[in-house]
């Protein structure tokens, strides 16, 4: 097994997976270290959910320029992500519909496919919603929602093929410096050693950053998801939705619905901390949210719910650049939503690494700095944050 690489990345969620696909079809020999397995962390209890609907400009032409690669997966990465195409409905509460105009002027300008509608329209696009909250609501056709392991497995299985080494069960426990600069990493089965190394840690990245001795604000964020069983008088599917007004989002898998809520995720965990069962209370908030929403749903039943953490920052932002001693690199901090933009940053953190500056969306505003600088990420119009 070769222990030398030109980049060593640290972690294989969807995220370390993504940027290793892109750096491979460079040729750039990568070795990805991963201390369970892969999709094991955030991106395997992810609820995939692929929508371009974002307050801030960059997160949509993120979000889109990855659509193109859900709704192509096979040609442009191999292998199958499961992007199932539901529709997305954006539903905002009273009071946010100039927002929620502005944000799809911009997302209209961006080129994505999406239109306003009106109460009228999202009860034919789904007729067992209650709509009596609902003026206007946004309607992106073309959205719907993925499967992140397979996502991540069929990213890590191209760039194998490209040469890339993937090495599980392996924790990264120091990073090693020569001269003040990145040299490479110790961990559970060795040294490895590079000139660049990059932290796609997740929820644990906080540590990979202490490691180089970087002291960025960081933290864990648990967010529980339960699957319901639809009754039949539902019918057969309904559309990804994203209800602010219920602080909840949900979308159909068969006949089961997946609901998450955005309020009641707790900060500060242990990631390793119990993700098979979720806690306490989760459900009956949950099945009362979706309720309220869909009133068939009184008649349908609890399948199974889980938890997983994820890492976050104050801006609820992503940490993406370089940071710390030269060589290394932070992909990390996605804040609840870096499974849809995966594609995406993975393309531009190759083109931040390999030519000094992403150029298919430019990341400089998600720059790890920015906090110590003063600056948050906030878009034009902006939503309250999404997790409270
Ligand atoms: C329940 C839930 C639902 C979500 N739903 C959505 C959604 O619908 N849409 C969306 O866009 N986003 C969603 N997200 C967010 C999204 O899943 C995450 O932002 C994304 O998966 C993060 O990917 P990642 O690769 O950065 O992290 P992870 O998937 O957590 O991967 C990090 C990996 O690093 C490994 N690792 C950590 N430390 C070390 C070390 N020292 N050495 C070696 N390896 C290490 C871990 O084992 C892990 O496998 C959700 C998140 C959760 C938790």
């Amino acid at each position: 097994m070769p222990n030398t690489a030109d980049v060593i990345i640290i972690g294989a969620g969807v995220q370390g997976a993504s940027l290793a696909f892109h750096l491979t079809r460079r040729g750039v020999k990568v070795v990805v270290l991963e201390k369970s397995f892969i999709a094991a962390g955030a991106t395997g209890r992810s609820s995939g959910l692929v929508r371009m609907h974002y307050d801030v400009r960059q997160d949509s032409e993120l979000a889109w320029v990855s659509f193109q690669y859900f709704r192509n997966w096979r040609q442009m990465v191999g292998g199958d992500c499961g992007f199932t195409r539901t529709g997305f409905i954006q539903l905002v509460g009273p009071g946010d519909e100039e927002t929620l105009r502005a944000n799809v002027a911009m997302h209209q300008d961006i080129g994505i496919p999406v239109i306003l509608v009106g109460a009228d329209d999202v009860r034919r696009l789904a007729p067992s919603f209650s709509t009596a909250d609902i003026e206007w609501a946004a309607y992106e056709p073309e959205s719907g929602y993925a499967m992140p392991s397979d996502t991540a497995n069929a990213f890590i299985n191209a760039a194998r093929e490209e040469s890339a080494h993937v090495v599980q069960d392996c924790a990264v426990t120091g990073l090693m410096l020569t001269g003040g600069k990145v040299s490479g990493v110790q961990t559970s089965q060795g040294e490895f050693s590079a000139p660049v190394v990059v932290n796609a840690a997740g929820a644990w990245a906080g540590k990979v950053n202490q490691m180089a001795g970087l002291d960025l604000p960081y933290d864990t964020w648990r967010h529980d998801t339960m699957f319901v069983a639809r009754p039949s008088e539902m019918g057969p599917g309904h559309p990804t939705v994203i209800d602010f007004a219920n602080e909840m989002y949900f979308r159909p898998e068969g006949g089961l619905t997946l609901v998450g809520l955005e309020d009641g995720n707790p900060l500060g965990e242990s990631p390793d901390s119990d993700t098979d069962h979720a806690k306490k209370g989760f459900v009956e908030r949950g099945i009362d949210r979706i309720c309220r929403r869909i009133p068939a749903m009184e008649n349908g039943g609890l399948h199974s719910a889980h938890g997983g953490y994820d890492g976050i920052t104050p801006d609820q932002h992503p940490l993406l650049g370089a940071s710390g001693p030269e060589g290394f690199y932070l992909d990390c901090g996605f804040s609840g939503t870096g499974f849809k933009t995966a594609p995406a940053v993975g393309l531009c953190m190759s083109e931040l690494i390999l030519d000094g500056k992403a150029t298919t969306v430019d990341l400089s505003i998600y720059a790890p700095q920015r906090f110590a600088e003063g600056r948050q990420v906030v878009g034009d119009h902006p939503y309250v944050s999404i997790w409270r």
